[in-house]
């Protein structure tokens, strides 16, 4: 792998793992925030608010007992000995339509009579289990209670009493009066409060078995029994208020109970699937795309930066920097795909070293800058009069070496002598004087067995004849296997 490759991969991983490490961070903190939000603010107000209106819906029917509990009118009627049954039936009757409760009763605890607005249902017993509750809660130090149980004046419904004592005037104990709502009524109430609030709300005693709850609910009847809210059942039952979260289903369920003194019950105010949270999910997902789009634009702009780079350094890795021709290394690579293109392809390929003559003389009589003034428009000469497939090459000082493919000695030998012919008419002007110089040329043609350094050898072998036998002249070696020919 090229180095290029891996600054890329470098680069992009580092992006990628900072773009993931904050956007991971942002949602995590977000999520954390929110869910502190919800379990430490929005459910406790939640509990709040509904709390007041079971106060309201709820406590109506306890301050409904408890009057009747203090009414004189009951404790008279029942302290004279319960002479009149119509007159408490007619009490009873009135409280059930001014209150629009469920039933209303009261249960004389001298003749275990039990009243009812139609009049005497029956008399209550110990050794019937559906009279159970009044021998349980007259022995209870409360002075009431909330009790669901089945509706003694009509059994097939179930009903939530509100249970309270009647005392005589020395406070002694006399009986229970109360009134009963239908639990559907109850229901009726959690339903809405469920429709406004959007969440579930149920009941627990206080051992964690589940009172009332909407007829939507789902879940177990003793909490302990739940796998996941189970673990937290010792928690709600042993304080008045608790706020958590657990993992359900790959939901986070929050929870928010608080104790209803009144009831003795524990409101349960559950919430999953929060919306808020599906929100912060899309914004990391959002951001993960952001980021790696980003990550592409930021590589793909990197990618162009350091290949640019790379052309314009190898360009002048292989540039001679006064001519702007090619430089000795990139002979080196072409050299040999050239033979062996020209060994495949069957073609000839030449090779020709032009060495300027006396070129010493021009540095000496004009200067440096003069001189390289020379070479370099000498060298615009060279790329003017040869083809593109040609390499003209900058091999020594004032060294030139082409590589002719396709071409043979005969055609080389052409060539050279027009080149030749071109720098001896050339003439640079420097102040006054018009500034020349000639061009020895030494030509030799791939043979057979050459390698590189063979053909280059004899080319210049080829130009040391040129310069041995007077200068300004075109020489050509042959190979041992030309010269056989
Ligand atoms: P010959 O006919 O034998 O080639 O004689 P010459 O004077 O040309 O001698 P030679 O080719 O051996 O020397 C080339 C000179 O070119 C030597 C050096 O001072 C000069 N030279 C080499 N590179 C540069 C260059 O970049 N700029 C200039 N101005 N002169 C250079
Ligand atoms: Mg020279």
């Amino acid at each position: 792998m090229t180095k290029k490759y891996q600054i890329l991969i470098i680069l992009s991983l580092l992006l990628f793992a900072g773009f993931i490490t904050t956007s991971l961070i942002s949602y995590y903190t977000a999520r954390d925030s929110l869910e502190r939000e919800i379990e430490e603010s929005t459910l406790p107000l939640t509990g709040d608010n509904i709390y007041s209106e079971i106060q309201r819906d709820l406590l109506r029917p306890i301050f409904i007992s408890s009057l009747m509990s203090h009414d004189t009118f009951v404790r008279d009627w029942a302290l004279a000995g319960e002479q009149d049954p119509a007159a408490i039936t007619r009490y009873l009757k009135e409280i059930q339509a001014r209150y629009e409760t469920e039933t209303s009763f009261f249960v004389s605890d001298k003749t275990h009579r039990y009243y009812h607005p139609t009049g005497t249902l029956k008399e209550v017993s110990k050794n019937d289990p559906q009279d159970a509750w009044y021998f349980r809660f007259k022995s209870d130090l409360a002075p009431y209670e909330i009790n669901i149980d089945r509706d003694t004046a009509n059994l097939d419904s179930i009903a939530v009493f509100i249970n309270y004592k009647v005392f005589d005037y020395d406070g002694n104990f006399i009986g229970v009066v109360g009134v009963g709502l239908s639990t559907s009524v109850v229901k009726q109430l959690i339903d809405d409060y469920q429709r406004r609030f959007n969440r579930e709300i149920f009941f627990i005693n206080r051992f964690g078995k589940v009172m009332i709850h909407s007829d939507t609910y789902s879940g177990v009847d003793q909490i302990r029994n739940s796998p996941a809210l189970g673990l937290y059942a010792t928690r709600i039952l042993t304080s008045p208020s608790s706020s958590f979260s657990y993992e359900s289903e790959g939901q986070t369920i929050y929870v928010n109970s608080r104790l209803v003194p009144e009831f003795n019950w524990y409101l349960i105010v559950q919430q999953a699937n929060n919306p808020a949270s599906d929100k912060i999910y899309h914004t990391l997902i959002l951001n993960l795309i952001g980021s790696v789009i980003v990550t592409l634009v930021v590589l793909l702009l990197a990618w162009l930066t350091i290949d640019t780079f790379q052309r314009r350094l190898e360009a002048l890795a292989h540039t001679d920097k006064l001519t702007g021709l090619a430089n000795r290394q990139v002979l080196d690579r072409v050299l040999p795909q050239q033979i062996a293109q020209a060994r495949r392809r069957k073609e000839p390929l030449s090779c020709m070293i032009g060495d300027l003559d006396g070129f010493k003389q021009i540095n000496d009589t004009y200067g440096h800058p003069v001189g390289d003034q020379v070479i370099s428009s000498i060298a615009e000469l060279f790329t003017a009069m040869t083809r593109r497939a040609d390499l003209v090459c900058r091999w020594g000082g004032d060294e030139f070496l082409f590589l002719l493919p396709k071409c043979d000695r005969m055609q080389a030998g052409q060539l050279a002598e027009k080149l030749r012919e071109a720098v001896q008419s050339h003439r640079l002007r420097v102040d006054n004087d018009l500034v020349g110089v000639t061009l020895s040329v030494g030509i030799a043609e791939l043979g057979e067995k050459d390698g590189p350094d063979d053909l280059i050898l004899r080319a210049d072998h080829a130009l040391l004849a040129s310069k041995g036998a007077g200068r300004n002249r075109v020489s050509e070696q042959t190979s041992q296997s030309q010269a056989v020919d």
